[in-house]
């Protein structure tokens, strides 16, 4: 069976905005749900896409930057009261562990409240089984599919000392998903990438988001803005780049999420995909949340 793919938030950030949740998108196959990343608003979208919290089978981080992990709490917490006790892979670069055991301290005071009502049920950690993606392989075997994943360039000099940050091939029997995850240009990904049907990548508009930047962050130094800018603009990538990747994997399709600024008041759209489709002759879709693409919907991938 082909997965449809589901993107439940596609605004990167972290943006507090009202048309966009944070980043988090389901591939859908057999009554099964993954998740890759999941951030602020994903529980909200999942009822809103009729996605039932039961069907979700793993969920894949790509880094813990809080536009991707914000509502795991929300998803773990609720899921857990809603008496949904299958194991849960949650799966993710080093750091796994600490996310899910804080998510389990955090929960502890809520499970103190419960006692008496819910005598048998398991705890919330019992539930989940932290996988960490590590060695020269970083894969994973999940029912549906093979997951492999590569070091990307989001993180450079002390931060990529300190922390990983991810980009994930999903291999379905018909189907190959590529999550670029956040990152700059990296040739790692260009050979990991190689062959995939379907690119989901990161996309930055460099000009709106330093605007942006200024007028929001009016309190941060100019030495703080000088980081920040430098962080957004070599360690994301331009829908040129991101067209110049898709044509260098011979992938069939783009679909263009983490939207950088993706502000509410947006109404070109073109801002984003005409650097991709200069590079880039296939589909190249901006995705928007609870857009469908792949089997069962008009977007082909
Ligand atoms: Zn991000
Ligand atoms: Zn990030």
């Amino acid at each position: 069976m082909e997965p449809t793919i589901v993107t439940l938030g596609t605004g990167g950030g972290p943006i507090a905005r009202s048309e966009r949740a944070e980043t988090s998108t389901a591939i859908l196959v057999d009554h099964r749900t993954y998740l890759v990343d999941a951030g602020a608003g994903t529980l909200l979208r999942l009822a809103a896409a009729h996605i039932p919290l039961s069907s979700i089978a793993g969920i894949f981080i790509t880094h813990y930057h809080i536009d991707h992990t914000g509502d795991l709490p929300a998803l773990i917490g609720t899921r857990w009261v809603n008496r949904i006790y299958a194991p849960l892979p949650i799966v993710g670069p080093p750091g796994v562990e600490d996310i899910t055991s804080g998510i389990c301290r955090f929960l502890e005071p809520t499970r103190q409240a419960r006692t008496g009502k819910i005598d048998a049920a398991p705890t919330p950690c019992s539930t989940l089984v932290p996988v960490t993606l590590k060695g020269p392989l970083r894969e994973f075997d999940g029912k549906d599919f093979r997951l492999t994943a590569v070091l990307n360039t989001h993180y450079h000099g002390e931060t990529a000392r300190a922390a990983e940050s991810l980009s994930f091939r999903f291999e379905f029997p018909h189907k190959t998903l590529y999550f670029t995850g956040d990152t700059g240009p990296s040739s790692a990904i260009i050979s990991h990438a190689n062959g995939s049907d379907t690119l989901i990548s990161e996309v930055i508009d460099e000009e709106k988001m330093r605007i942006y930047l200024k007028a929001h962050y009016p309190n941060m130094n100019s030495s703080e803005m000088k980081a920040l800018l430098v962080h957004m603009t070599s360690e994301h990538l331009t829908p040129l780049q991101v067209g110049e990747l898709a044509k260098q994997t011979h992938v069939n399709s783009v679909i263009l999420t983490h939207i950088v600024p993706g502000l509410d008041a947006e109404t070109d759209d073109s801002q984003y995909t005409s650097g991709v489709k200069s590079q880039f002759t296939g589909p190249v879709y901006l995705s928007h949340d609870l857009m469908c693409f792949g089997s069962g919907s008009d977007h082909k991938i």
